[in-house]
């Protein structure tokens, strides 16, 4: 029996895992969840699933919570703040942690988890793009054990060797293949770019997300940052990580070793795939996401990613060529832009356009320490807000429940 921990369980990656989860009531028990600020969601799914422990990170949030949850006989134990969430992803109870949180948020839970020598089930590539040698040291220094669930990610770990440490000559691989779907724009008229709606950028053609990932698919700034997600888990340097665009979303990455043979993990679009994938490794469980039929399929094509259209793709590859803190300055102007762009106050265009210039702007520093990439983080979101002509605070802004 598994126990698990299940930060971000109000998100996307949350409800998947849930009904992966409860599919297979003999081998996993829910043991703490945590979200935002969604107490009718989360109060739904403490009754279904009766944890120990839930967390909200607004304080409010969690006492609304307790208030509902009180005389219904459940025993959860509900706790507010970031030291909350700490809480649910280092619980004794729990063996496993699902990093499932969108934005930096999930960074100081995430690296808590690894600290406490948790399974770590990690989607959220925040965590691996502002403090990705922080993160790694703190699973090998914990003892942890890190488990892909970013679809792309997942499908190379399947297809690297069993125990691979990142060693590429030794294990003959030359080079990682992420596929992009490239998202709902792939095809629109450049010049309509600047005109596109927050609601056609959230309608990916392939997968159903939250809306922060939707964008950054529409902008592939999600390919970018899974580069880097790329490099960090799987120790791989930035000329051996290549992304082709595939539209149908089938393939979902690709291992090619120094034989020429091609490893690729295929599935229909589906986050349960992966999430099943993780819980159950080194087995594997029933996911409830659909099979994949070939005759109907027909085609999988493939064409380069085209940077003129998705330049964030070109700055998440230099920001990893710069190393220092440009990845989690990157990240921040990103966050801010996405987060104004789904508020109304940017166009679409800007969020490249901040990118760019917040990069452009800043010193490039050394990331020794946590401190240091959450002080570059701090300092590009306020230039990326001076850049919008936004208010102090935006930004900040939550992006989901
Ligand atoms: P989502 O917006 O649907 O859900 C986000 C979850 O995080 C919610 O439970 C929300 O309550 C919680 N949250 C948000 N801000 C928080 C905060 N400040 N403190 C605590 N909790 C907070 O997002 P999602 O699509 O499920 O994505 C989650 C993560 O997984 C992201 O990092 C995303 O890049 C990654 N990911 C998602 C998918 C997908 O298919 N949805 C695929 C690959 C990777
Ligand atoms: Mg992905």
């Amino acid at each position: 029996m598994r126990r698990l921990s299940i930060l971000g369980a109000t998100g996307s990656i949350g409800d998947s895992t849930l009904d992966v989860v409860s599919r297979h009531p003999d081998r996993y028990q829910v043991a703490a969840l945590a979200a935002h600020r969604n107490v009718a969601r989360l109060a739904a799914l403490c009754r279904r699933h009766r944890p120990a422990l839930a967390a909200m990170l607004d304080a409010d949030a969690a006492l609304e919570l307790e208030r509902s949850l009180a005389g219904s006989g459940i025993g959860t134990r509900v706790l507010g703040g970031v030291d909350g969430l700490v809480a649910a992803a280092t619980l004794p109870e729990a063996d496993t942690v699902v990093a499932a949180i969108v934005g930096a948020a999930g960074l100081d839970p995430t690296i808590a988890a690894a600290r406490a020598g948790k399974r770590i089930l990690i989607a959220n590539k925040e965590t691996l793009v502002i403090g990705g040698a922080l993160f790694m040291r703190a699973v090998r220094d914990g003892g942890a054990t890190l488990l892909p669930l970013d679809s792309e990610h997942n499908a190379l770990f399947q297809c690297l060797p069993p125990g691979y440490d990142g060693d590429a000559a030794a294990a003959g691989v030359v080079r990682l293949v992420l596929t992009a779907s490239g998202g709902p724009f792939r095809t629109r008229a450049l010049a309509d770019l600047a005109h596109v709606t927050p609601g056609e950028a959230c309608a990916h053609p392939n997968w159903t997300m939250g809306r922060k990932i939707s964008v950054d698919s529409a902008t592939m700034m999600n390919k970018g940052l899974e580069v880097i997600e790329a490099h960090w888990l799987f120790g791989a340097q930035r000329s051996a990580i290549d992304v082709v665009v595939h539209p149908q979303s089938v393939i979902h990455s690709m291992v090619e070793f120094a034989d020429g043979s091609v490893l690729a993990q295929l599935g229909h679009p589906d986050m349960r795939t992966p999430i099943a994938q993780a819980l159950a490794w080194p087995g594997r469980i029933e996911s409830g996401a659909p099979r994949l039929d070939f005759a109907a399929l027909a085609a999988l094509t493939f064409e380069p990613p085209d940077l003129a259209r998705f330049p964030c793709l070109a700055l998440a590859y230099d920001a990893l060529a710069a190393g220092g803190s440009a990845p989690a300055m990157l990240n921040a102007a990103n966050a801010v832009s996405v987060a104004a762009f789904l508020g109304g106050r940017a166009a679409f265009p800007a969020i490249a356009a901040t990118c760019a210039e917040t990069l452009a702007r800043l010193p490039n520093r050394p990331v020794v320490e946590l401190g240091d990439a959450l002080a570059a983080d701090a300092q590009a979101r306020q230039l990326a807000r001076q850049i919008l002509d936004l208010p102090p605070d935006a930004g900040g802004v939550p992006l989901a429940a």
